[in-house]
């Protein structure tokens, strides 16, 4: 049984400041309920094939010069981010970026400000993303900027939680967290997908963690996918253990 494609990324050529080209051919397919990982060393193009695909390389001088990106067949290189919100991608920002001087609580209601249901409905779905975090709900009325960095991705994975997305667009959720709390924020994605059949695509440094969790694996280096497949071949993979996962 063929699984439905959410996101279709091909051949993408980015380019920034016109001159610096980043991602030079990338392909990609997102599944409907996968979790798809994209890996690669520091600077390889993870971020920029985020942004690509949720249009916000405008800001930084960046383009998409060739290639397509589709989202359920129609072509998404227009929308804003609020709009593409609407067709049910969401992204969350590597760095977490969450309101510091709102509560816990409020950080994840302003998630939901796009939605045009009623108050009933956003408080159930607070009560779903507690039920994701537990902690969340103790730290609820908290001020989120004397939060931890892992309850600060927390808030932000809450908080894209909070627009009912279909796919989550992920960014290095692992940075800067003990290994500890990367393993449980991967938990919780992973509950998040087997719960509410929310679609991850997730950049990654942390090959093993990602791997561990994720379905599928694309490897980038310098702005091409080198390499793809299951997660579990990819772990088995004589290349990826030597260079990604610090064994032979
Ligand atoms: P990281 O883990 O550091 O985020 P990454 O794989 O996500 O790495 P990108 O951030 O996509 O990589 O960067 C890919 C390349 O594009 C790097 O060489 C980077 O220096 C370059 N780059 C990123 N943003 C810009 C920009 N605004 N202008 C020019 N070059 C940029």
């Amino acid at each position: 049984e063929n699984s439905e494609t959410l996101l279709e990324v091909n051949n993408i050529e980015v380019i920034y400041n016109h001159v610096i080209l980043v991602l030079k051919g990338v392909s990609l397919s997102v599944p409907k309920g996968g979790i798809i990982a994209l890996l690669g060393g520091n600077g390889a193009g993870k971020t920029t094939t985020l942004k690509a695909i949720s249009n916000l390389l405008a800001s930084e001088r960046g383009a998409v010069t060739k290639g397509s990106i589709t989202y359920r067949g129609a072509r998404v290189a227009d929308l804003n981010p609020a709009a593409l919100v609407k067709r049910g991608v969401i992204q969350v920002m590597e760095g977490r970026h969450c309101f510091e001087h709102l509560t816990v609580e409020e950080n994840l209601m302003t998630g939901a400000y796009t939605r045009g249901d009623g108050s009933a409905a956003i408080k159930a779905d607070l009560e779903m993303v507690y039920g994701y975090f537990p902690r969340l709900r103790e730290r609820r009325r908290s001020q989120a900027g004397y939060t931890s960095g892992g309850e600060q991705q927390m808030i932000a994975i809450g908080r894209a939680l909070m627009s009912r997305p279909e796919t989550i667009l992920l960014d290095e959720p692992s940075m800067g967290l003990a290994p500890q709390l990367v393993e449980q924020i991967f938990e919780i994605v992973k509950a998040v997908n087997e719960g509410e059949g929310v679609t991850f695509l997730l950049a990654e440094q942390n090959t093993n963690v990602a791997l561990r969790f994720a379905h599928y694996g694309y490897i980038l280096e310098s702005g091409r996918v080198v390499m793809d497949g299951p997660a579990a071949a990819l772990r088995e993979n004589p290349d990826v253990k030597e260079f990604y996962l610090g064994m032979s």
